[in-house]
């Protein structure tokens, strides 16, 4: 069973602990979350409800404790755990900054990632300018599920985008994501014809949005091209963790892609003249 500690509406931002940010990991010497060796940081909360998630526990913003059934020398006992850290933003530099002689060797520096980062607006732009000011290459791993005002604020701290683009079809995007998707596409534009750096991150989910990959690529066309399309397949190696947490499972019946499919794919995209990568 999973409970709060502080329970909080789906896209609050966290109040009570309002100074300090909740995380739920911090990844130290990740080579996936953008250019170089890197430090990423999880920030709970989202506004998105994706039936693929992986990470459902990431969706709430607070802390959350579980009970953990475990064996120890032979007797069944369940433990309590706990998802989830208050951090203060000087603290997290200082985590942060311990790995900076990776990020000059490398050309990598922090990626802030989720749930959805932005989640957490104030605390995230806090520790941005923190990082900026010390000279960090920045990166934010998003859904793009925000105002355009916050996209401005964004825009002068953050030096990648690494943005979802998950479907261009509205109703599948409400009924797959749970949001309109609207202000995330017209993000993306914004984003793409200010030639802010942005990879594009493509979940691959086959007879979900595997339909909706030529709109995917006709937006695309229409708009200044992104740095880097990335095109993740869909895994499964989540869902032990929706009956870890109690959480209904929705994914019963979607197969994987292939490897063979996700190279098509890439074709499709690199035909498109798009450096495209699986995975990332
Ligand atoms: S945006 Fe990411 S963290 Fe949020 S629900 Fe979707 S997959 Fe999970």
């Amino acid at each position: 069973m999973i409970r709060s500690q502080q329970p909080i509406a789906k896209g609050q931002q966290p109040t009570a602990k309002k100074m300090k940010g909740i995380i739920y990991d911090i990844k130290r010497f990740a080579i996936h979350d953008g250019p170089g060796i890197r430090t990423t940081v999880f920030l709970k909360g989202c506004c998105c409800d994706c039936w693929w998630c992986h990470n459902p526990e990431s969706r709430s913003g607070d802390i959350m404790t579980y009970e953990k059934d475990v064996t120890l020398d032979g007797h069944a006992i369940t433990r309590e755990e706990t998802i989830g850290e208050a951090i203060s933003e000087e603290k997290l530099l200082k985590e942060i900054l311990s790995d900076e002689v990776f990020y000059t060797q490398s050309g990598g520096g922090v990626t802030f990632s989720g749930g959805e980062p932005v989640q957490q607006k104030d605390f995230l732009i806090r520790t941005l300018k923190a990082c900026k000011a010390k000279g960090i290459h920045t990166t934010l791993d998003t859904t793009a599920c925000f105002s355009k005002s916050t996209l401005e604020e964004l825009e002068g701290l953050v030096d990648l985008f690494m943005v979802d683009l998950k479907f261009i079809d509205r109703d599948l995007h409400k009924k797959y994501i749970g949001v309109d998707n609207e202000g995330i596409l017209d993000n993306l534009s914004i984003l793409l014809n200010h030639q802010a750096r942005v990879w594009v991150r493509i979940p691959v989910i086959p007879d979900i949005n595997t339909g909706d990959i030529d709109n995917i690529l006709s937006f695309l066309s229409e708009h200044i091209a992104p740095e880097q399309v990335n095109l993740l397949p869909y895994h499964k190696i989540g869902k032990h963790k929706y009956q870890k947490f109690g959480i209904a499972y929705r994914m019963d019946g979607v197969e994987e892609p292939t490897d063979d499919e996700m190279l098509v794919l890439k074709q499709k995209f690199e035909k498109q003249g798009y450096k495209t990568i699986i995975g990332g």
